[in-house]
């Protein structure tokens, strides 16, 4: 069986000191997680958070990467700059990058072929918006998100994360129902079945309000293989639970 993944998201959060005290923090409670655990961190910190996960059993994460490798692309940090640092995965297509950045299923499959040409995995992230839900169009709308992924990556399809995170339940407290959560897993499920005889090894997350008191439930779904959680990632005794309910 698959180990599971746990990944924090620490979105626009954190500085040189919480970040240490964050991470010390994590440490000294970690112990052996029988999970994966990563934590995705802004890019001005990855040197830093590199150095405090030293040796530990916390991967490091970035939270975005360039579609272009190199070049007169002001501002962009590429896969082979986050590569340098450490990095093994980074998401790609996040729900915010994808409204407050523009990004389109173009724009996230190419970010997602730059971090595996790196050695990277991306964790690409799909989901409908409320208005979305409510109009019937959950389905469609998350198989054209994970369709334009596996069509330009082709064979290396087996080699993502994929993560389910509904808009309305980012940051809102209201998380999906284990049984709503399963339901959107089975069908990104299903639809990687078709593209590659290694779907199974690929995991999918679950995002959205994840938290140490719904994480055990959600996380004992049988096409649920982790979480990527973002404001419980910020406080170590919170994250720390969310680990140990992933068994
Ligand atoms: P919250 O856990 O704060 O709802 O954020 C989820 C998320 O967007 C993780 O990428």
């Amino acid at each position: 069986m698959k180990k599971k993944l746990i990944a924090g998201n620490w979105k626009m959060n954190g500085g040189l000191a919480a970040n240490e005290a964050l991470v010390k923090g994590l440490l000294a409670g970690l112990g052996t997680p029988a999970c994966d655990v990563a934590v995705a961190v802004p890019s001005p910190y990855l040197a830093q958070v590199q150095g405090l996960l030293s040796g530990a059993s916390i991967a490091l994460g970035a939270q975005d990467v360039s579609a272009f490798a190199s070049g007169a692309y002001t501002g962009e940090v590429s896969a082979a700059m986050l590569k340098d640092f450490g990095v093994r995965y980074a998401l790609v297509g996040h729900s915010e990058r994808r409204q407050y950045h523009g990004e389109t299923d173009a724009v996230v499959a190419e970010k997602a072929r730059q971090a595996l040409a790196s050695g990277i995995t991306p964790i690409v992230c799909v989901g409908e918006t409320l208005q979305e839900r409510e109009a019937g169009q959950t389905e469609s709308v998350v198989k054209r998100q994970l369709a334009a992924v596996i069509h330009v990556n082709g064979h290396c399809i087996s080699e993502i994360v994929v993560a389910y995170e509904p808009v309305w339940a980012i940051g809102t407290g209201r998380t999906a129902s284990p049984e709503q959560a399963q339901q959107v897993h089975a069908v990104l499920r299903a639809q990687l079945m078709a593209a590659t005889p290694h779907a199974d090894r690929v995991r999918l997350l679950y995002g959205g309000s994840m938290n140490a008191a719904n994480a055990a439930e959600l996380l004992a779904q049988p096409d649920i293989d982790g979480g990527l959680v973002g404001g419980a990632s910020l406080k170590a005794e919170d994250f720390l639970k969310i680990i140990a309910a992933a068994q």
